[in-house]
């Protein structure tokens, strides 16, 4: 309907097609939170992996988080203790691509990779994630009535909008809060480091008070790349001063304070997209 193809297969029988075809292919769920079709989407997913993958669980050795969720949610939910965490961005639009991430420091080969996605996941890294609360349906609330809540402020609330009187509109959070069996997240020894990264663009978009499409922003962003290599290395490792020389003290500052998650981030609830301030 929307120009993706759907294969209305469930992922069990996908699976052992596919370990019949090729005995060393790897699964990985994807997007496990997303409302739609993900494992365990709100709309039409499961409580748990063994009700996906039935007799071939065990095959699964990793999920991916998806935009919508990150390492510190899914680590809320013991039953993904024995499972890393990867992420992945899609291929809808290049400049996108590794917007999210997963680090390795494996050989350069499929069953190099292969190996650090199976238990105990050797040469896994860590994750590079964006920020979930973005997202329209992170929180819930009603836009309409102006109300924003936190999983917790619903459960209090009874699910009842304080203007309106009708159920509010329940996000991705609070479906992992349903699933949930920890008030903190666990560190099992599958777990690794994540980083929480913007898009350059948005920095230098903020920095120059410009939005992320204008001919100022590309030029700048275009500048940096030719300067520093690319946009990760720029995020994660290039030295502040060599950024300020190329792209001002502000666009430099910017990228130290998502270094240092100095940011005022606001959950994007019912519909409306969740925002991060750099300069707040
Ligand atoms: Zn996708
Ligand atoms: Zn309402």
């Amino acid at each position: 309907s929307n120009g993706r193809p759907v294969l209305a297969l469930d992922s069990r029988d996908l699976l052992a097609i596919t370990l019949e075809a090729a005995p060393a292919a790897v699964l990985i769920p994807a997007h496990i939170w997303t409302p739609h079709y993900a494992v365990f989407g709100m709309k039409t997913g499961f409580d748990r992996l063994e009700e996906c993958y039935g007799d071939l669980t065990g095959e699964i050795h990793a999920v991916e988080t998806g935009l919508s969720s990150d390492p510190a949610m899914n680590r809320l939910l013991s039953m993904l203790d024995d499972y890393a965490l990867v992420s992945n961005s899609d291929a809808h639009s290049p400049a996108k691509l590794a917007r999210e991430a997963t680090c390795f420091a494996t050989e350069l080969s499929f069953s190099g990779l292969r190996r650090a996605l199976r238990r105990p996941f050797p040469g896994l890294l860590g994750t590079v994630e964006f920020f979930p609360e973005e997202g329209k349906y992170h929180w819930d609330g009603h836009r309409a009535c102006g109300v924003r809540w936190s999983p917790r402020q619903t459960r209090e609330a009874g699910g009842r909008c304080p203007v309106c009187g009708r159920p509010v509109t329940v996000g991705v959070l609070h479906r992992v809060a349903v699933l949930a069996d920890r008030a903190e997240a666990g560190q099992p020894p599958a777990a690794r480091p994540a980083e929480r990264l913007l898009s350059l663009t948005q920095i230098i978009a903020e920095a120059e008070q410009a939005g992320e499409g204008t001919m100022k922003v590309q030029r700048i962003y275009e500048q940096m790349l030719a300067a520093h290599g690319p946009e990760l290395k720029i995020l994660r490792e290039t030295p502040l001063a060599a950024l300020a020389g190329t792209a001002g003290e502000r666009v430099a500052d910017g990228v130290r304070r998502v270094r240092l998650g100095l940011l005022k981030v606001t959950p994007g609830y019912d519909g409306v997209y969740g925002t991060v301030e750099i300069f707040n």
